[in-house]
């Protein structure tokens, strides 16, 4: 059966990540990879390609490693397994139908290196339907891997402080990373991890709608935006979208912790947010 274009598109992109993360090797659905490798390989014989298989069997591939990216296309020769289109994070998070399903995908997940080092993973919590506010912060911290829960470190007591300034209990409003496994000795994430992970945090936030996002610092908001040059104090404050739903800039409450003076810009910016929940409600 013919794979459609953007699941080739798809693989490709995926591929890059991969390469780029320094992998060579993935499984792969053969059905993909053969054609995959037709589309690289336009002139490729038809019959070349395997016979039609399931969808959970895997296979090993040829495909380039990254620098001779041209020359690698017409003699595709170094060794690369590609993991089926449906283990991504992508298409696990499409898949899944409520937020436990999504938590669940996220604990299952090996998709990044990160797997192999955090002790938890943490999908984030909070109110599943609706609530005024999700707060979303960049990754977890050594407390949040312990306990597999997000901002419950010295950061996250400081977050709780800030959305009972706005008029909330913790339960009220929903928490979450755009990284779901803590990047060893808590490193910034990279673009890559970030855009293999944002699905699953598309996919809570289309089953949640919170009413406005909060994005904590600039990393979360080049993950959210995929604008890697976004600075914290040039964004900050000013609304943009995410999905069709209000987004507003702050700094990282662990920034708060290292700069205190910057808590006014801060308490300046989820006023913002309350006059515009005000606005739409
Ligand atoms: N910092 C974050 O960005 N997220 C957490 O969950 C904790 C600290």
């Amino acid at each position: 059966m013919p794979v459609p274009r953007e699941i080739l598109s798809e693989l490709r992109t995926f591929l890059d990540v991969e390469i780029q993360a320094g992998r060579r090797h993935a499984p792969l659905d053969p059905g993909a990879v053969s054609a995959f490798l037709s589309a690289a390989r336009p002139s490729a014989p038809a019959a070349a390609a395997p016979a039609p298989v399931a969808a959970s069997v895997s296979a090993t591939v040829h495909v380039p490693a990254p620098a001779p990216r041209a020359a690698a296309s017409a003699a595709p020769a170094v060794v690369i397994a590609a993991p089926p289109a449906a283990d991504t994070p992508a298409a696990r998070a499409a898949a899944a139908g409520d937020l436990e399903a999504v938590a669940e995908a996220v604990r299952a997940c090996r998709a990044c290196a990160l797997a192999a080092t955090r002790t938890r993973s943490v999908p984030g919590e909070g109110a599943p339907q609706g609530p005024d506010v999700m707060f979303v912060g960049e990754a977890p911290g050594r407390d949040e891997d312990v306990q597999g829960r997000p901002f419950v470190g010295a950061a996250g007591k400081l977050l709780d402080k800030m959305i009972a300034a706005m008029g909330y209990a913790r339960e009220q409003v929903f928490i979450a990373n755009v990284l779901k496994c803590r990047p060893p000795q808590n490193r910034t994430p990279t673009p890559e991890e970030m855009a293999l992970c944002l699905p699953y945090l598309r996919r809570q936030i289309a089953l949640v709608r919170p009413r406005t996002i909060v994005a904590l610092g600039a990393t979360a908001y080049r993950g959210l935006t995929g604008d890697q040059a976004a600075i914290a104090s040039r964004v900050r404050g000013i609304w943009t979208e995410f999905d069709g739903i209000p987004m507003m800039p702050t700094f990282h409450p662990a920034y708060l912790l290292r700069v205190p003076s910057a808590k006014r810009v801060v308490w300046e910016d989820l006023q913002k947010v309350l006059a515009r929940l005000k606005e739409i409600r």
